[in-house]
């Protein structure tokens, strides 16, 4: 965790425990979605002891702040990341990839929403997009 990352965090008001700490830089490390229990396999061995229930905790805590986002996945998991801006999800049904299209096809998403739903104003969009990615696609050739 670098000095910067640390900053990061206190500037947001989140009590910076080594947990904490390494969680998220594991989440902003990787640019991936992680399950809470596949964010535990990644930081058991630097931090023995921790329990499941200790990165559910810390998750929330990075959450709360919004250094994490959290989202629900049709028949899938609960996936964090280090993330927050609104976007969709592209999930390859073949190969269960997460992918992101375009950052601002999400805002343009919201946008559209914003002006076509008589004043409702969004908070939240979860956008998944199933399908099959490219790499799988290429291999069925
Ligand atoms: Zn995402
Ligand atoms: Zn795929």
């Amino acid at each position: 965790m670098g000095k910067e990352q640390i900053n990061a965090l206190q500037e947001r008001g989140v009590r910076v425990t080594p947990q904490r700490a390494h969680i998220w830089r594991v989440l902003v490390e990787s640019g991936e979605h992680f399950t809470a229990e596949e964010v535990w396999k990644r930081v058991r061995d630097t931090l023995p002891g921790l329990e499941l229930s200790t990165v559910y905790r810390s998750l929330e805590a990075l959450q709360a702040v919004g250094l994490v986002a959290d989202s629900r996945l049709p028949e899938g998991p609960r996936v964090f990341e280090a993330r927050t801006a609104l976007h969709p999800h592209l999930v390859c049904e073949s190969c269960g990839e997460i992918s992101h299209p375009e950052p601002e096809i999400g805002w343009r998403l919201l946008e559209a929403l914003s002006t076509g739903s008589g004043g409702f104003e969004v908070r939240e969009l979860h956008v998944v997009a199933k399908g099959v990615c490219p790499g799988c696609a290429g291999g069925r050739e």
